[in-house]
């Protein structure tokens, strides 16, 4: 059996280093990183079988499947989804692909404390295995293909890959637990990890039994949180979808949950995050929503739902409109489409205005942390542009604390003044359509 030697990204390296030696005290979200992997990789199958029914032929009921080996003191991890072939395994879990993560990485410092809580923060898929395991051991089958590949890591610097056999598509994680992390081979534990992580996902979560003739024991709801109606949705299961679907780790500062009926039928939950995303200016950077079309995930970079000024609203759209089997360029200038986006940018533009409302405060720490990529708005929008002109606030020369254009302009003219100047930076164009004068310090004038 061949077996080849590869060396791990040196930011993996070094993430691996901090998540293994670190103190972090809520080890146990390792199975709700692992359970998510598992749920996305049964997304991307079922999205490819719309087109490709073959992929799922004999096995088309997805699941994760946790066991437990007490004497070996492992727990595995098990799906049947999309599974990875030996390249992707290469690619995926021995460097970091997320753009900007990498970079994120390098500035961290490894004594320092604080990476401690910033990786919390953050979150590091995969790799938070090591905090609970000395040795990992990932077996997978890529869908349509026969054979099959292990991945083992220590997580000290190196992986290596070998040929293995699977039966049946998908991803088999095994954990070779710590000596302190021996409480993950209790049922309970897992139980109770699951219900408060992983309730949302999807399809079922099952717990196999270890004991002859008991029965295995689904541990979640398994049914897509944004069809069950509001009222039976806590706050807490809102904030854990928040994190699977956003991979945000903060509380969202604003949850919009609706459902639109008339011409057009779709649902949205949209979460606004309270903190700002590291690579929110990063230009690489692609919206974070879903989209579903009848509950079947389609795509996760649909720039056509979401202008780029709201890049930094996370959630999920499901449509009844659209065809199940939308390709990519279909989803280009496609009017069902356009019309949900105009229907969201609407409500989300609607929501702050009245979180801006009812609470000036907390709304001024949203702008601190999103002011500068909502301005992109008000110059883009031709039709919310001066909705959101309206929401900005600055700061002045004459207060460290935030106020509106409308304040500003009663407070002028409180002092008699009748003649502003407003300081932005505004394209051309979007001035000329205005009928704005730009003078050539590129300043807009206001008069009162
Ligand atoms: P993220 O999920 O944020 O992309 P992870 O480190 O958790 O980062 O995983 C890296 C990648 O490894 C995933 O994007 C996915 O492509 C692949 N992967 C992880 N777990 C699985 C799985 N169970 N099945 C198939 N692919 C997986």
């Amino acid at each position: 059996m061949t077996e080849t030697k590869h060396e791990f990204q040196a930011e993996v390296a070094k993430l691996l280093h901090i998540v293994a030696h670190s103190l972090y005290s809520e080890k146990e979200i390792f199975l709700r990183e692992l359970v998510s992997n598992a749920s996305d990789a049964c997304d991307r199958l079922r999205y490819a079988a719309l087109t490709e029914p073959s992929l799922t032929e004999g096995d088309s009921d997805f699941d994760v499947r946790l066991s437990v080996d007490k004497e070996a003191k492992t727990l595995t991890i098990a799906d049947n989804g999309i599974g990875m072939s030996k390249q992707e395994m290469v690619e995926n879990l021995g460097t970091i692909a997320r753009s900007g993560t990498s970079n994120f990485v390098e500035q961290l410092s490894e004594d320092d404390n604080k990476a401690v809580s910033v990786i919390g923060q953050f979150g590091v898929g995969f790799y938070s295995s090591f905090m609970v395991a000395h040795k990992v051991e990932v077996v997978s089958r890529k869908a349509g293909e026969s054979e099959a590949h292990k991945w083992t890591s220590d997580g000290a610097g190196s992986y290596t890959i070998s040929e293995a056999s699977r039966e049946g598509r998908g991803t088999t994680i095994t954990l070779h637990l710590k000596e302190d992390a021996s409480e993950y081979l209790e049922a309970h534990r897992i139980r109770s990890v699951i219900r408060t992580y992983a309730d949302h996902i999807a399809l079922p979560v099952i717990l196999s039994s270890t004991e002859d003739g008991a029965e295995d024991e689904t541990l979640n709801t398994a049914s897509a949180l944004w069809t069950r109606p509001k009222s039976e949705i806590t706050d807490e299961q809102y904030i854990e979808f928040y994190h699977h679907v956003g991979q945000a780790y903060d509380e969202p500062w604003s949850i919009i949950h609706s459902k639109v009926e008339g011409v057009l039928e779709y649902s949205m939950l949209l979460f606004l995050p309270s903190q700002q995303p590291f690579d929110l200016f990063n230009p690489d950077r692609k919206s974070s929503l879903k989209l579903y079309v009848k509950r079947v995930f389609i795509t996760d970079d649909c720039e056509e739902l979401v202008p780029a000024y709201l890049r930094f609203v996370k959630g999920i759209v499901d449509s009844e409109d659209l065809p199940l089997n939308v390709s990519r360029e279909m989803l280009q200038n496609n009017p069902v489409l356009r019309k949900i986006r105009s229907g969201l940018v609407k409500k989300v533009i609607s929501e702050i205005e009245k979180k801006a409302k009812d609470d000036a405060e907390a709304f001024h720490i949203f702008w601190d942390n999103f002011g500068a990529v909502l301005k992109e708005g008000i110059y883009e929008d031709m039709e919310y542009g001066e909705r959101l002109l309206k929401l900005a606030v600055f700061k002045t020369t004459n207060s460290e604390s935030y106020s509106s254009l409308a304040d500003y302009l009663a407070e002028c003219l409180k002092i008699k003044s009748t003649f502003i100047i407003l300081q932005v930076t505004v394209r051309k164009p979007f001035a000329k359509a205005r009928n704005l004068r730009v003078s050539k310090r590129r300043e807009l004038r206001f008069c009162c």
